[in-house]
C-alpha cells in the first residue's frame, strides 16, 4: 500500500502542471473526494478541513491553471459548514466529485449541499458511471443504481438554478440515456472524462458519439475532461492526456474521415470555452 500510494502523491500540483504542459492543456479542474468514515468506516490521516486548505493552496500556487473543488460527505454533521468555508474562505470554484452512495443524488439528504451550491452559483460535479468503489465490477446498470443519470435529471428539475456536471457522460453504457435525460435541462452539462480510456480503440465510434451528444444536448453543453490523476504512476509517458487532447483539438479533421462535420469553433467549445462559460470564469 505505501508503494502504491507514493505513486499518486503530488505535494503541490507541480507534477500535474508538467503533465498538462505536455498535452498543451492550459487549465484544469481538480476534484476532491470524501470516502472516509461515512463510506468505508475509516477516517483519513489528513482531516477534511486540512484537505480543503490544501486544495486552496494548490489553486493559489497555480492561479488560473488549477481550479479546485471541495467535497464533504452528506452524512457528516458539519458538511455544509465545511463546504461553505471551502467556497467563501478558500475561493474553491465548485463542489465535487460527488459519487452518490446509498441513495440517489435527488434524495433530500443531498439538499443542503445542493442548495449551498445553487446559492453560491458554483457547479456540482456528479459521478454518472456504473462501477464505483462500492460496486467495482459495475454489476448494476438499472435505474435502481444511485449513480444512474436519470437521478441527476430529477435533481436538476427540482433545482433549476443549480449548475450540474454529469461526470463521465454516462460511461460506458449510459452515454445516450445521460444525454437524453438532460436534453431539456439547460442547467446540466456532460463531461467526457473516462472516454479517454477507450476512444483510441475505435475513434470513429467516439466521433459518432460526440455528434449524437451534439444533436441531443447541443455543442455548448459538452465539456472536455479526462479524470487524469497526478503522481508518477499516472503522469508523463503513462498519461493519456496528450492523445485525448489532440483528439478533440483535431476533431474537424478526424470527424471528416468518419463522415461527420465539426467546425474549429465547435472543437474549441468542447476543449475549454464551454467550461469557462459554465463556471463563469471568462
Ligand atoms: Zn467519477
Amino acid at each position: 500500500m505505501p508503494k502504491l500510494l507514493t505513486g499518486l502523491v503530488d505535494q503541490d500540483g507541480d507534477d500535474f502542471i508538467a503533465n498538462m504542459d505536455r498535452a498543451g492543456v492550459h487549465a484544469s479542474m481538480i476534484m476532491m473526494i470524501d470516502v472516509g468514515a461515512p463510506v468505508f468506516g475509516e477516517e483519513p490521516e489528513t482531516p477534511l478541513e486540512r484537505q480543503i486548505e490544501f486544495y486552496g493552496e494548490v489553486q493559489r500556487r497555480h492561479r488560473g491553471r488549477l481550479y479546485s473543488h471541495a467535497y464533504v460527505d452528506r452524512r457528516r454533521p458539519d458538511h455544509v459548514a465545511l463546504l461553505r468555508r471551502a467556497i467563501v474562505d478558500h475561493g474553491l470554484v465548485g463542489i465535487g466529485e460527488l459519487t452518490p452512495d446509498g441513495v440517489p443524488v435527488s434524495h433530500a439528504e443531498f439538499y443542503p449541499t445542493m442548495k449551498l451550491a445553487a446559492e453560491h452559483g458554483v457547479p456540482v460535479q456528479i459521478h454518472t458511471r456504473a462501477g464505483v468503489w462500492t460496486d467495482l465490477e459495475a454489476l448494476d446498470y438499472s435505474e435502481a443504481n444511485p449513480v444512474h443519470p436519470v437521478h441527476v435529471a430529477d435533481l436538476a428539475r427540482k433545482l433549476p438554478d443549480l449548475k450540474i456536471i454529469l461526470c463521465h457522460a454516462g460511461y460506458s453504457k449510459w452515454w445516450q440515456v445521460a444525454a437524453e435525460a438532460i436534453a431539456d435541462l439547460p442547467n446540466c452539462v456532460l463531461d467526457i472524462s473516462n472516454w479517454n480510456e477507450s476512444f483510441a480503440d475505435d475513434p470513429g465510434d467516439m466521433v459518432a458519439r460526440i455528434a449524437t451528444w451534439r444533436s441531443i444536448v447541443g455543442i455548448d453543453r459538452i465539456l472536455f475532461a479526462s479524470d487524469q490523476p497526478s503522481g508518477l504512476r499516472f503522469t508523463g509517458e503513462r498519461s493519456h492526456l496528450p492523445a485525448w487532447a489532440d483528439f478533440i483539438r483535431n476533431l474537424p479533421e478526424i470527424g471528416w474521415q468518419w463522415g461527420y462535420t465539426f467546425t474549429e469553433e465547435e472543437a474549441a467549445k468542447i476543449a475549454g470555452k464551454n467550461a469557462l462559460r459554465f463556471y463563469g470564469l471568462g
